[in-house]
């Protein structure tokens, strides 16, 4: 396989090949600066590795397990399906293992205030957990839209004690409340650190967020060697930004036996332009930052996206994944809203899980592809998170009555 593809991206620019980047207003040159710096320390310092894994360990639940799905496989009839279990983490996501991080960060530069943007309201909750956790003040931006969608979880971001900014600009989802913590940065960076949810934005986030998610991957490494005795064929997990499937993909990349594929959400479908779906309908452009996949018009305005899944509901695509592609390392697909909801009703019914409906994407991925390969092969898929969240959504779309 191509060297390059190996775990030396980005380079010291934070490039991904043609992407990534720091596209970002002179003001924030230093914030990002600096935090590359305190990251490079970090990341030198045995400590800060000890504390990570510390809180990783007794506060978030890690290792999770990676479970064998008896089921599904069985049902499928084809290859042997293992699901790695981040919806068992506390709050219910992988989200936290990168916030984790980067509040040990945030400390260490003396940083008093947080702030985060959210899309399903699962990083907002992640970040609310952290801060109160650390007793650093919150502030987390969420569109008007997404507030209504996932009201949970603003209920339980306000219950840890962090203010919530309805952001209530243009499509009043994920790209307008990140458009907002921006602005805030940018007016309060002596005092407040940034934690970006996501392998997206400037320099050094995709890089800093997928080393601290690929704990997902090296845990699943050896999990799956003391199980089988032997590497996965197949990884597969769902793209929203890219941070749960980075964190997998990551430590598999020079493996070359271990294929990979990520899942977008296709919305209604590609042809109606109701997605979410950047490599179907993307191209390159910048965004929020660095320079990756986006939909756009012809005017390089961004498009409106679709998606019953909050957090998959998202213009752009993190700039590692566009590399990934272009090498043909990862193949990128999509699962439609209809599909997604097939797929969460079957992990209930045939394993007793209720996945979040970004997992369930990549679920449905799996329906389609376990059935044509043989009974000897291994599929691993990450079960980015639970879904509580979505149960109301979900018995509306699939018509569940209340007993009366
Ligand atoms: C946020 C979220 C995603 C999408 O974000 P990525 O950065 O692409 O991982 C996927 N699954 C769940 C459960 C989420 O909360």
């Amino acid at each position: 396989m191509n060297a390059v593809i190996g775990p030396n991206l980005p380079d010291t620019q934070g490039h991904f090949g043609p992407y990534g980047g720091r596209y970002v207003p002179e003001t924030l040159m230093h914030p990002l600066q600096q935090l590359e710096d305190e990251y490079a320390r970090a990341q030198k310092d045995p400590a800060f590795r000890r504390e990570f894994e510390y809180y990783l360990r007794e506060f978030c639940g890690r290792p999770t397990p990676l479970y064998f799905a008896e089921r599904l496989t069985g049902e499928l009839g084809g290859a042997k399906i293992f699901l790695k279990r981040e919806d068992l983490l506390h709050t219910g996501a992988h989200k936290i293992n990168n916030c984790i991080g980067q509040i040990l960060l945030a400390r260490r530069m003396g940083k008093s205030r947080i702030i985060a943007e959210t899309g399903a309201g699962q990083h907002g909750v992640a970040t609310a957990t952290v801060a109160a956790m650390f007793g650093l003040k919150c502030v987390v931006y969420m569109g008007a839209v997404d507030c209504e969608r996932q009201a949970l979880n603003v209920y339980r971001m306000k219950m840890l004690g962090a203010e919530v900014v309805p952001v209530k600009a243009g499509q009043q989802t994920l790209k307008e409340a990140i458009n907002e913590a921006m602005r805030d940065w940018v007016t309060h960076v002596r005092t407040t650190h940034y934690i970006l949810g996501t392998v997206y934005g400037a320099h050094p986030y995709p890089m800093m967020v997928r080393n601290f998610q690929r704990v997902i991957g090296d845990e699943t490494r050896r999990q799956i060697l003391e199980k089988e005795e032997r590497l996965p064929d197949l990884l597969v997990a769902c793209v929203g930004g890219g941070s749960n499937a980075m964190g997998l993909f990551y430590p598999f990349l020079e493996d070359a036996s271990v294929k990979m594929a990520g899942v977008e959400a296709g919305g209604e479908g590609i042809e109606a332009g109701k997605h979410a779906a950047r490599f179907q309908g993307g191209s390159l452009g910048v965004l929020q930052g660095t320079r990756s996949f986006l939909l756009q018009d012809e005017y390089g305005q961004i498009q409106l996206t679709h998606s019953v899944s909050a957090g998959l509901d998202y213009a752009a695509v993190g700039p590692e994944h566009a590399w990934l592609r272009d090498q043909k390392r990862v193949e990128y697909t999509y699962a439609t809203d209809e599909q997604a909801l097939e797929a969460f009703m079957k992990l209930a019914r045939l394993e007793g899980i209720i996945p979040a409906l970004e997992s369930a994407h990549a679920i449905a991925e799996v329906m389609r592809r376990a059935p044509k390969l043989g009974k000897d092969k291994l599929v691993i898929v990450n079960l980015s998170g639970r879904g509580d969240k979505d149960v109301a959504q979900v018995a509306e779309k699939v018509g569940l009555q209340m007993p009366k």
